[in-house]
């Protein structure tokens, strides 16, 4: 029944009016509440997809989109470990590329306690940048601990000149910073 609701609005409104994509995000949130994470995520892509095709880049609606499923996803892993940082900014992952010998499996078990592939230490250098061996790199299968929390954080920072940290919520800016 309000499913049928968001269908509906979204044939009569059209998906580029806000109202459309607010209302499936309205409904995704409260799935969200109520422990359903993946109804969630499932109409989060939806009405994201639906932005991307229909609004320029990086549009605010399309930004608040991007803000909620780095909440949605903190929310998901809070309890996880964080990962320290030394004075320059590096993890325990940065410091496993630039020892020798490489240890692949230090750096698995890094991965898998929730270290982030795409931390950027003090002079914006992350694990992969440092390794600066492709090959080792994609040993690791990168692809795996990239998560679409830490794609939307990226996205954040590559276009910094146009998004103010400013106006990415209090709360998210830590996580964002990281990346
Ligand atoms: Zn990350």
């Amino acid at each position: 029944m309000r499913m049928q609701a968001l269908v509906i609005r979204e044939r009569i409104l059209g998906p580029a009016h806000p109202d459309t994509s607010y209302y499936i995000r309205y409904r995704g949130a409260v799935y969200a509440d109520s422990g359903k994470f993946e109804r969630c995520i499932e109409l989060w892509n939806y009405a994201l997809d639906m932005q991307q095709s229909m609004l320029e880049p990086l549009n605010t609606m399309t930004q608040s989109s991007l803000f909620s499923f780095i909440e949605l996803f903190s929310f998901m892993v809070a309890g996880a470990d964080p990962t320290c940082k030394d004075n320059d900014g590096n993890t325990a992952l940065h410091l496993t590329a630039i020892s020798y010998p490489w240890r692949t499996d230090l750096a698995t078990i890094l991965l898998c306690g929730g270290a982030h592939l795409d931390t950027v230490n003090n002079d914006g250098h992350t694990y992969e940048s440092l390794l600066d061996d492709k090959i080792r790199f994609m040993t690791l299968n990168p692809i795996k601990y990239t998560t679409l929390m830490c794609l939307a954080a990226r996205a954040i920072r590559k276009n910094n000149n146009y998004i103010d940290i400013n106006r990415v919520p209090v709360h998210l800016r830590d996580f964002v910073l990281q990346h």
